[in-house]
């Protein structure tokens, strides 16, 4: 087996890899061995490389990876995902040390709101319920009546007085989507979005229809062909049954019932290793597949055993900021379904 020693020399020197390390079965043995030195437990989001993937303890969506932190018997925590999903892990794990391999990976959709632009908007609404998507900062959390994930985003609307106006942020796509199915009119929402799921077009979308006719599309609600799809659905250019509109966690399961032999998926790439797995008897593919997060893709290989090697990058988030925004999450927890999310 290699030593830690030649595996990190590796980063300098090469052979070339990810990052200098290649993911070679003793590097996911050092990473184990590693790992269980530390009393960590690994957590891969489904957008990760499939090498971080496959050396996790557990794969899975947002929330998922939060939950399965919170109850881990181990005192570490170490997550292969974005910075706001480690400081949510942290949030409901106060006690445990959350480790992220590069803090730096961060998410444009958690950016596209700060917590100052957050308070001025609450200061032109101050009777207003502000529900924020799970994609957001400690701090906006804090500032946050309720989150919600994909998958209950509807029930948590759905829940809050009619007669209230709503604030819903930071997602266009899923804020639409919501107002659409709840037909609520006094919804606002926050022009902000991810440049993946932006990228993915109606246009691209009509034409991988066309040319798939048999095939099912699996769509994640915050991708910007969500109208398109279920236009397109309305106009019977896709059957209506073969369209779902899909959290991340819910496409794994949804991928085991599938019926068709090809299924188009209109999300981050990184979901097909999992989806391929859960079901290898169908084709998947991505209706973009330059849909790729640089951020989720900061997590190499390289950076897992620097992490496991140093202890870093320690993710904080102040005692203040952290009860806050426990509430909101535990409000999102107790309304509807919340498994999923991205
Ligand atoms: S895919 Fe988009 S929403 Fe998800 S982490 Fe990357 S930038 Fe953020």
């Amino acid at each position: 087996m290699a030593t830690i020693g030649a595996l990190m020399e590796q980063v300098v020197d090469g052979p070339l890899g990810f990052d200098g390390v290649e993911a070679t079965p003793d590097w996911a043995r050092e990473v184990r061995r590693l790992a269980e030195q530390r009393n960590a437990t690994i957590l891969a989001h489904n957008y990760q490389l499939p090498d971080i993937q496959d050396v996790a303890h557990h794969v899975g969506d947002s929330l998922a990876l939060s939950r399965i932190a919170a109850e881990a018997a181990e005192d570490t925590i170490v997550f292969c995902g974005v910075h706001f999903m480690a400081e949510t892990a942290k949030i409901l794990s106060p006690d445990k040390t959350v480790l992220i391999p590069d803090q730096r990976a961060g998410c444009s959709l958690a950016d596209s709101i700060t917590a100052e632009e957050l308070g001025a908007w609450k200061a032109e609404f101050p009777n207003a319920v502000v529900v924020s998507y799970v994609n957001t900062t400690a701090e906006v959390k804090a500032l946050t009546d309720i989150c919600c994930t994909s998958s209950n985003a509807v029930d948590v609307v759905a829940s809050i007085d009619p007669e209230r106006e709503v604030l819903f942020l930071p997602d266009q796509f899923l804020g639409a989507h919501v107002k659409r199915v709840t037909g609520r009119a006094n919804m606002h929402i926050w022009a902000g979005e991810c440049h993946v799921h932006a990228g993915i077009n109606g246009d691209e979308l009509t034409e991988q229809a066309r040319s798939h006719p048999d095939a099912e599309l699996f769509v994640h609600p915050e991708c910007g062909c969500a109208t398109s799809a279920l236009y397109l659905a309305g106009e019977g250019a896709f059957p209506a049954d073969r369209v779902h509109i899909l959290s991340t966690g819910g496409m794994i399961d949804a991928a085991k019932a599938a019926k068709s032999s090809q299924v188009l998926v209109a999300t981050e790439v990184g979901m097909l290793h999992q989806l391929r797995k859960a079901a290898p008897g169908i084709d998947f593919q991505a209706v973009n597949d330059r849909a790729s997060c640089k951020y989720m893709k900061m997590i190499t290989p390289a950076a897992l055993l620097r992490c496991l090697t140093d202890g870093a990058d320690e993710v904080h988030v102040d005692p203040e900021t952290a009860a806050r925004g426990r509430r909101s999450v535990q409000r999102m927890i107790e309304i509807g379904n919340p498994g999923g999310g991205e």
